[in-house]
């Protein structure tokens, strides 16, 4: 079965829980908050391009915006 890897715990994880998982990083804590960011797991982010890690800041943008969304909609 294949494999993901979580962006946020970098944990292996089979494509059926992986959604799931991931899901559990996105909960807001209970002050509204968003507790965690997508980040490269050690071994990659030595190599990775600086394209990459832009990205990986673009995807954190885009998690803290859809959490401020959330926490709105929910006022
Ligand atoms: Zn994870």
């Amino acid at each position: 079965m294949k494999k993901y890897r979580c962006e946020f715990c970098h944990e292996w994880l089979d494509e059926e829980d992986y959604l799931r998982h991931h899901q559990e990083h996105l909960k807001l804590r209970p002050d509204g908050q968003q507790n965690e960011y997508v980040t490269l797991p050690p071994d990659e982010c030595e190599q990775a391009s600086l394209e990459f890690h832009v990205f990986i800041i673009m995807l954190n943008a885009i998690v803290t915006l859809e959490c401020q969304k959330r926490l709105f909609a929910a006022i």
